[in-house]
């Protein structure tokens, strides 16, 4: 398949990219590591007639502590950057074992953790050829007026499949976002609508340039658990994040996320109070891996059955809060 024409951009500061941003506004494809907007675009998913390639934008890259003990990321950062850091891998583990998911190591050495939170969502009806979307009668996510998943509705339920999102929500990140009139920092849990064909809230004209992790959750312990149909390479088809405080033996304050089951990742609502106070055990896990399952609303978005992914998100929950507690 090959990629639709365009005229690529580089610039070499973050106001420069405004400035294209600006100039071409709505005909503009971002483009990072290009791991995901590449295989779109020559599917004709994405058809700009500019692409601004974010790469030559140096300040957007890096990982720094911060004095007062979290981290800044800048968006650009790889996510084999983020995967060997091993200042993340001792205060943040759940975002370094999450970005060492994703994809493949070649995969890594490119995408980058602003291109991962940014991850259209996906279907089994829409990440398809032109030719094949075409065949079907195409969808309400791209050129069509209905969808095949849940037939008779209106709303798209695209999955979210992004890997480290998940394990951000849990640690509490925040996410700058920027354009040409001015920045804003967002807690990522309001990133997300809830809608597959619509599904961040940013602007054509604006970027993600940086994620915050605070210091209140660093060194939480934190296990992330991946469903995938290729250990070595594929999307998650339903993905669990802990992070996990305890003291003297209870648990102090934890959180759970999960991903690739919803059209947005999402954290458990209940989680944390049925699990704060109390000394981890079999019943315990179980019981918030039900909680996990009955958030988690899989359609037949992706490979594999809704009733078994739901259950993975059962099992993995009940497995990571396990596993997270033996830290
Ligand atoms: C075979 C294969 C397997 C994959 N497996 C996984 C997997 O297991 N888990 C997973 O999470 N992902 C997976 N991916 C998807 C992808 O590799 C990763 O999600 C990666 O992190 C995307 O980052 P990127 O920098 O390459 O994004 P890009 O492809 O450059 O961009 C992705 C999207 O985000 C937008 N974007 C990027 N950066 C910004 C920014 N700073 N501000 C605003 N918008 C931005 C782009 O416009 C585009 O819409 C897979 C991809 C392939 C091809
Ligand atoms: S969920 Fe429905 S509308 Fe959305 S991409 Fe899939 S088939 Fe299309």
């Amino acid at each position: 398949m090959s990629l639709p024409d365009f005229k690529l951009m580089r610039p070499r500061s973050i106001e420069a990219a405004f400035d294209c941003l600006g100039q071409h506004a709505g005909n503009v494809r971002v483009l990072a590591g290009g791991t995901d907007l590449i295989p779109s675009m020559r599917q004709k998913l994405f058809e700009p007639q500019y692409v601004l390639d974010l790469r030559g934008i140096a300040a957007m890259r890096g990982i720094k502590p911060q004095p007062d003990g979290g981290v800044e990321i800048g968006a650009l950062t790889t996510l084999r950057a983020i995967e060997r850091s091993d200042f993340l891998h001792q205060h943040y583990p759940v975002l370094t074992e999450a970005a060492g998911t994703v994809a493949s190591p070649v995969l890594r050495n490119m995408g980058t953790i602003g291109g991962n939170i940014c991850l259209d969502t996906r279907c089994l009806w829409y990440n398809q050829s032109l030719t094949w979307r075409k065949g079907c009668g195409f969808c309400i996510k791209k050129d069509g007026d209905l969808c095949h998943v849940a037939p008779g509705g209106t709303k798209c339920w695209a999955v979210f499949s992004g890997d480290t999102p998940p394990a951000l929500l849990c640690l509490n990140a925040e996410i700058e976002i920027a354009g040409a009139s001015g920045t804003r920092r967002v807690p990522l849990r309001d990133f997300y609508t809830g809608l597959g064909d619509d599904y961040r809230k940013l602007q054509p004209n604006e970027l993600v340039t940086r994620v915050f992790l605070p210091a209140s959750t660093a060194d939480y312990s934190g296990v992330y658990r991946k469903l995938r149909v290729r250990g070595s390479i594929d999307y998650p088809l339903a993905g669990v994040a802990v992070v996990m405080k305890r003291s003297n033996g209870h648990v102090a304050d934890a959180r759970i996320g999960i991903t690739a089951v919803n059209p947005a990742p999402m954290l458990v609502k209940g989680a944390s109070e049925l699990l704060t106070g109390k000394i981890v055990d079999d019943a315990l896990a179980e019981a918030v891996g039900d909680l996990a399952a009955r958030t988690a609303k899989p359609l037949t978005t992706s490979a594999l059955t809704p009733e078994y992914r739901r259950e993975m998100i059962r099992v993995f929950t009940k497995r990571a809060i396990l596993a997270a507690a033996a830290n």
